[in-house]
């Protein structure tokens, strides 16, 4: 194949339908969360073009099928395994299956990093969510807890006091990481109460939330808070695995791209989205990135004489 795309957010359905416009026949393996993001999430309101908002899953619905008007071969499939050492490039599809392809434009965005706790794994759904915006709404009126203390945190936290009688936002340390304006507004929240220097040892209940027990890390005194809803915060992980060794990363993994462009160190190679975005991490941004990437390995397909 000319050009593969793996991933199925924003930023690979964009570049499906430019690529696929440009003749480039284009095949999209959507990856294990097919949409991305985007259909764990409810309300968009904040994308252009919909002036009255759009649910999410809504959005990737109609973000498919525009890829899939002008001919983009979209499969259900994940990358597990790729080999960029010699032209054209081989992707292992599903552990179990080769393709090769001219170009590849890597859209695996990136996903919410957890605590580790078995507690927090067994209710998640059940109270426990990585995304306020999302879930929010669920505890309406009802006493919640966020872990994290960066500007997603932050933010979060004073999402969920408007929604929420409490939130208790836990900080590991004695600071938070946030940006200066963001801890006002966590401090300036009368329905916010911070817990400095504390972690968490487990989520407490059978089937749904109803509490979690903390430890201050200083004193070691532990105390369980009465809470439905426990919300992880900590940021998020690129989904990047895979390229190590072949791409060059940041240290936390995200794909480093020559600024200004969505070329990799490896010729032929994209990346656009969150995968490559650790910044800006926005539908729009990821979108913006995935048309650059068509138009790079356009042009790239060009030069190599490959029509
Ligand atoms: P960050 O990596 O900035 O922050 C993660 C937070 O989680 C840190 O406070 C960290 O604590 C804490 N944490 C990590 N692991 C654990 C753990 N196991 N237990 C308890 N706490 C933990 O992630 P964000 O998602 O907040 O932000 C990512 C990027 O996006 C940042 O650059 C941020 O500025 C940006 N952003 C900007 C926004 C805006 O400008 N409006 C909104 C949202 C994000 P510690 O500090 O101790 O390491």
């Amino acid at each position: 194949m000319k050009c593969l795309i793996i991933g199925s957010g924003p930023a690979g359905y964009t570049a499906a339908i430019y690529a696929a416009r440009a003749d480039m026949k284009p095949v999209m393996y959507q990856g294990l969360q097919p949409g991305g993001q985007l259909t764990i999430t409810t309300e968009v309101e904040n994308y252009p073009g919909y002036p009255k908002g759009t649910q999410g899953p809504e959005m990737m619905e109609d973000f498919k099928a525009q890829a899939e008007r002008f001919g983009t071969d979209v499969r259900f499939g994940y990358a597990s395994e790729v080999d960029f050492s010699k032209k054209p490039y081989r992707v292992v599809i599903d552990e179990n299956k080769t393709v090769t392809a001219d170009t590849v434009i890597i859209a695996t965005g990136a996903s919410a990093k957890w605590l580790g706790l078995e507690s927090e794994q067994r209710l998640n759904g059940y109270g426990v969510s990585a995304c306020a915006v999302c879930d929010g709404f669920f505890f309406r009126g009802q006493d919640v807890a966020i872990v994290g203390a960066g500007d997603t945190a932050a933010e979060e936290a004073t999402y969920l006091a408007k929604l929420c009688k409490k939130v208790y936002m836990i900080v590991r340390r004695d600071e938070m990481r946030a940006s200066k304006a963001m801890q006002h507004r966590v401090e300036n929240t009368p329905n916010i109460e911070i817990l400095w220097n504390t972690d968490t040892q487990e989520i407490l209940g059978s089937k749904t939330v109803e509490g979690v027990r903390v430890k201050n890390n200083q004193t070691g005194e532990e105390k369980e808070l009465k809470v439905t809803g426990f919300f992880v915060a900590i940021g998020h992980k690129p989904n990047s695995d895979i390229f190590k060794g072949w791409l060059d990363m940041d240290d936390t993994g995200y794909i480093k791209v020559k600024p200004g462009t969505s070329k990799t160190n490896v010729e032929g190679v994209f990346a656009a989205g969150d995968v490559a975005d650790k910044i800006y991490r926005q539908a729009v941004t990821a979108a913006g990135t995935g048309c650059m990437a068509a138009l790079d390995a356009e042009r790239y397909l060009a030069s190599q004489g490959i029509h």
